[in-house]
């Protein structure tokens, strides 16, 4: 029943230690047909980090060389480090007629609204700065002047709280998990991602009839 067979685009920013990793990746177990999009970095892997599943791990020549051919659709520097999404991959996962959910910073997220405006962008917020902080110690992967730097970064990425559609407050992981899973479904159920053609016939209605027009997802 839904109109386009290529999927949708969910484009979710947070500020480090907002949990947003975790939630992108646990939706994607709970709600069928949406993958996450992998993305290409300098940065060295993080304990427990594998390459091509959290992030494919390259060099600053090879992400240049990337950017230089366009191969990019969005990249930004992050904590002094470059992080780029490929257009291929993205459409490879698009082409599948999988939705694709992005988890990137604001810069990245900008970049994209202005190419994709039916991309639907998605800001998770920590409960307050104390809980952030609090979350960035406990990862203790990360030295103090690190620590402080990312609370720097998070301050002015939660200034971009407004160009985003849909807000979630991630004080309980498992709810934030179901918001982010219902923000999905919702958009999918849009009357204009609909098939208005298949339902027509399905209910033999005729356009224009009695004042409906489904194509138009307007009464
Ligand atoms: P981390 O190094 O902690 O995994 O990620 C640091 C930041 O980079 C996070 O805000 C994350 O969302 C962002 N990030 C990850 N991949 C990309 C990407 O492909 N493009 C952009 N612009 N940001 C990214």
């Amino acid at each position: 029943m839904v109109k386009n067979n290529r999927g949708a685009i969910f484009v979710v920013s947070a500020p480090s230690g907002a949990g947003k990793t975790s939630l992108c990746q646990e939706v994607t177990k709970i709600i069928e047909g949406v993958k996450h999009s992998i993305s290409y970095t300098t940065r060295s892997p993080r304990q427990g980090e594998a390459n091509d599943v959290d992030y494919t791990f390259i060099k600053e020549e090879e992400f240049s060389r990337m950017v230089s051919e366009g191969e990019f659709v969005e990249w930004a520097v992050v904590h002094g480090n470059f992080y780029g999404t490929s257009m291929k991959r993205l459409d490879a996962i698009r082409d599948e007629g999988f939705d694709v959910i992005l988890d990137i910073d604001t810069q990245g997220a900008i970049q994209l609204k202005s190419r994709f405006k039916d991309g639907v962008y998605i800001f998770i917020l920590p409960p307050s700065m104390e809980v952030l902080e609090d979350r960035l110690r406990k990862r203790m992967s990360d030295s103090e002047e690190e620590i402080r730097r990312r609370l720097k970064r998070a301050r002015e990425e939660i200034k971009e709280f407004d160009r985003y559609d849909y807000l979630i407050v991630n004080d309980r992981f498992d709810v934030a998990l179901k918001e982010l899973g219902a923000i999905i479904i919702s958009e999918r159920l849009r009357t204009e991602n609909m098939d208005a053609v298949w339902i027509r016939e399905k209910f033999s209605i005729q356009e224009g009839k009695n004042g409906y027009n489904i194509t138009a997802g307007r009464i």
